[in-house]
């Protein structure tokens, strides 16, 4: 099989269904978007490209890196997205490790990659355009499920990224998952990309081609909020991925009820939502929101969380439901297991793996990293958590991130939630600091609302009203903003570099 196959099918049947849109202007239907993949497939065999061949997309959104995406799985590649912000020298690091055979740039970064890259097109309307004129390939090469389809680079903190394999039985799993876990898609639907297409937003285009749906370039090829609630009263039905920090502003941003009529669903996930904060996004936009937990080794398929379970607060159990990731996605088993990798009960913590279909085949010539995140067919998440009697997974926080303080574990989300739900806190990140009675303190880095005013004392305080005393931060830092990376995630080794730094 060949997720291409997908395209080749709604094209034959809907072959007048909008596909691709730049904001709100149609500029593809589906009989247009099957012709130019399967033209721009044409142009990378005659560039010699052979099925398994890895090609590479180095680009922000944009309706051609959609169409750069089905020519290279017409033509049995494998597409290897890279992050746009990456330097182009981190770049050429991906490009050489994945043995690309070519790839495909904005015009503004070729210059810089012109002397690493094997052979360059840019993503533009010069080099692309021609080929999108080729004679069409007849169909997509065929593929194995075991074949690779999207060889993804981690963004690992440390160390240099891994190349993730995800085979196209991989996505097939990932989405009869999306479909049975979370959501439902059909035509009128529009998934809109406010998120690189390069990381998990780009994985959601694999059901909107399924069912003939649109897809959306937002005009400034990013996320803003006013932008996105201008597209979904034009558009309606839209669909969007967005992370925890990308809901935060959407709510803070959210002028009222007629704009989030537009909006269908809204995924989030790839990284914690504090309590305060979701119950605050479902009251402002309304039963729209979905969770997913996963990560690029098992994508998008670990636990869900369907809108109708994040919108039930007449359940008894809500709020602690929204507190978790959901319950284990139904093609898929995950597990919490203990330090000896003893399978460990409900309601006890331990680290949390999954096997399944949809677990990558493991790390791109790497099987010294593959050996230690494979062990017996599951996949170590490195992610700490516990299952509730009804099987909802809580994670408390990555392993290497639990501080041990005095010889017990202290979980730095929960201190983040007990400080979040402090009416002068917009943002906080904890850490554990070396210290040479505790082995480890607490330490809390916390940005105050605008005009907000809270010291130690108070937080301290607050901080006794929910959590055990032996939680609590020992040391607060104040900041304007806290670092984050290109996915709204928070950067917690520059913090302990900052500690580090101050102490
Ligand atoms: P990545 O591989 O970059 O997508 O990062 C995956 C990691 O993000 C997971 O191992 C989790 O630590 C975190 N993550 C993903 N989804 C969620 C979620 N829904 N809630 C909390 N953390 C999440």
């Amino acid at each position: 099989m060949n997720v291409a196959s997908w395209l080749e099918r709604t094209a034959r049947m809907h072959p007048d269904n909008a596909a691709l849109l730049l904001g709100s202007t149609v500029v593809a239907d589906y009989r247009k978007f099957r012709q130019e993949a399967a033209s721009v497939a044409a142009g990378l065999i005659a560039a010699g490209v052979a099925p398994g061949d890895r090609v590479a997309i180095f680009a922000g959104n944009s309706v051609h890196y959609l169409r750069a995406l089905y020519g290279i799985w017409y033509a049995g590649g494998v597409a290897v997205p890279i992050n746009a912000k990456l330097h182009a020298n981190e770049a050429a690091w991906i490009i050489e490790n994945a043995d690309c055979k070519l790839v495909f740039v904005e015009p503004r970064s070729r210059p810089a990659l012109d002397k690493h890259s094997p052979a360059i097109t840019s993503l533009d309307d010069v080099e692309l355009a021609p080929l999108m004129d080729m004679a069409p390939v007849d169909a997509p090469i065929a593929r194995e499920a075991s074949d690779l389809c999207w060889l993804f680079y981690t963004s690992g903190t440390t160390g240099r990224p891994k190349g993730v394999m995800i085979t196209h039985g991989n996505v097939a799993a990932m989405t009869a998952c999306y479909f049975i876990d979370v959501d439902t898609v059909e035509a009128e639907d529009a998934a809109l990309y406010a998120a690189p297409l390069s990381h998990g937003a780009g994985l959601y285009n694999f059901m909107h081609v399924m069912r003939g749906a649109r897809h959306v370039i937002p005009a400034s090829g990013g996320f803003r909020p006013d932008e996105i609630f201008s597209l979904a009263r034009a558009l309606g039905r839209i669909h969007m991925f967005a992370a925890p920090t990308m809901v935060k502003r959407l709510v803070a941003a959210s002028p009222g009820k007629e704009d989030t009529a537009g909006i269908k669903t809204i995924v989030y996930g790839g990284g914690p939502m504090y309590l305060a904060d979701i119950i605050d996004a479902t009251r402002v936009l309304g039963p729209r929101l979905a969770q997913i937990y996963g990560q690029g080794e098992s994508p998008m398929t670990i636990t869900a969380m369907a809108k109708s379970m994040v919108s039930d607060r007449n359940h008894p159990r809500w709020r602690d439901r929204l507190a978790s990731v959901g319950r284990a996605q139904s093609l898929m088993e995950v597990g919490v297991i203990g330090s000896q990798g003893q399978s460990l009960p409900c309601g006890t913590v331990g680290e949390v793996v999954v096997r399944g279909p949809a677990v990558m085949a493991g790390y791109w010539r790497n099987p010294d990293a593959t050996a230690a995140a494979l062990q017996d067919g599951w996949l170590r998440t490195g992610d700490m958590g516990s299952f509730d009697q009804d099987g909802f997974l809580t994670l408390k926080d990555r392993s290497k991130d639990v501080i041990i303080s005095g010889g017990t574990n202290i979980y730095p989300r929960e201190v983040e939630e007990a400080l979040l739900s402090h009416e002068a806190v917009a943002d906080v990140s904890v850490i554990g600091a070396p210290d040479d009675e505790w082995g480890e303190i607490v330490v809390a880095y916390v940005v105050l609302r605008d005009g907000a005013t809270a010291d130690e004392g108070a937080l301290d305080a607050h901080c006794l009203e929910s959590i055990a005393r032996f939680k609590r931060p020992k040391a607060y830092v104040f900041m304007d903003r806290l670092p984050k990376n290109n996915y709204g995630k928070v950067l917690k080794t520059a913090l302990r570099e900052d500690w580090r730094q101050r102490a």
